[in-house]
């Protein structure tokens, strides 16, 4: 599978997500906030080779996690640790960056990390660099927002801004388009394999290009159009710590609609919305009717509040498939299904 995820972290405790798009060519790894524990589910491989880090905001339970990551990372030079983040969130994590003494650090470390706070209309790019502890921040970009923040080897990244009391971003990964040689076609056009379906697989055909197959001419186009098939690439969304009232319903369901899988935080159960209204969270129910009205493939919720504990989860979960069937909670989570 191209893209894969894994929620991390159990139920009532910090969770993220880390998401792999492997190509064959190349693996990009993805990791959405970073709470207490969440990183250390992770090979350190993993964490290494992270391209991107992105948070949703900065309460502790999406940050307090950052330290590892922070420690295995803060000298990687090439390429920079990319870290996406909503307003106000460069100088929270300048603050973090700074919290360490420092006094080892020379010319000769060579850490760089571009922070990327993104706003309601630009995304500003701060540097910063291990070998001066991190003290200068440095802008070096400064561009218009569209919804795609990273356009990354066949995939791209697309960023929401939410409403938690403070902004709280939500992200989509979505897997681009897979394009494949239908082989039964090709043997029932009586072709075999030869160099021809390199040519075949990859640019659409220059006008009037023709292409060699076991000694006679084609049209490429014409073979291409009869020989290719396109499907449709996976997606995956990550929406955490937001209020899910009308509005942000209707905005959501536009954006998310054939989303394969959604994460979705579920803080509360549907009789405790008056909970969720008061610390800008959402109900299993409210997410759920969001999975309905967005037509997505899965919902799988987590987040959710250690109120539950132990024996509160299944009835949470048996709400939310009431209206969208196929929920569950992340693998791996063991809860007591409702009776
Ligand atoms: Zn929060
Ligand atoms: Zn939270």
């Amino acid at each position: 599978m191209p893209l894969s995820f894994r929620v991390l972290g159990g139920p009532g405790d910090d969770n993220a997500l880390f998401v792999a798009v492997d190509t064959g060519q190349r693996v990009s790894r993805l990791m959405f906030d970073c709470g207490d524990g969440c990183p250390h589910a992770l090979e350190t491989g993993d964490l290494l080779g992270m391209d991107h880090l992105f948070f949703s905001h900065f309460h502790m339970d999406h940050v307090a996690g950052f330290d590892l990551f922070f420690r295995l990372n803060f000298d990687r030079e090439d390429p920079a640790v990319n870290v996406w983040v909503p307003p106000g969130g460069t100088e929270i994590l300048h603050h973090r960056f700074r919290g360490f003494q420092w006094n080892l650090v020379g010319s000769n470390q060579r850490g760089t990390w571009d922070v990327h706070e993104i706003s309601e209309t630009s995304v500003r790019t701060t540097r910063f660099h291990a070998r001066e502890a991190f003290r200068t921040p440095q802008t070096i970009a400064e561009q218009p927002r569209t919804a795609v923040i990273v356009k990354g080897e066949g995939f791209t990244v697309e960023a929401y801004q939410l409403d938690h009391g403070c902004p709280s971003l939500g992200y989509i990964v979505r897997e681009a388009s897979r394009v494949n040689v239908d082989t039964d076609r090709m043997a029932a056009r009586g072709f075999s394999p030869g160099p021809w379906v390199k040519r075949l697989r990859g640019e659409p055909a220059r006008a009037g290009e023709m292409v060699a197959i076991k000694g006679s001419e084609y049209s490429l186009a014409q073979i291409q159009g009869e020989l290719l098939v396109t499907t449709a690439g996976e997606s995956v969304a990550y929406l955490t710590d937001f209020r899910l009232n009308e509005a942000t319903g209707e905005y959501l369901s536009a954006r998310l609609r054939g989303v394969t899988t959604l994460v979705c935080e579920s803080q509360y159960r549907a009789a405790d919305v008056m909970l969720a209204e008061n610390v800008m969270h959402s109900t299993s129910v409210e997410v759920a009717t969001l999975a309905v009205r967005a037509e997505i493939g899965r919902l799988i919720l987590f987040h959710v509040s250690a109120r539950y504990l132990p024996d509160g989860l299944g009835e949470l979960l048996a709400e939310a498939r009431a209206i969208f069937p196929n929920t569950s909670f992340p693998d791996g989570w063991r809860v007591r299904a409702s009776s």
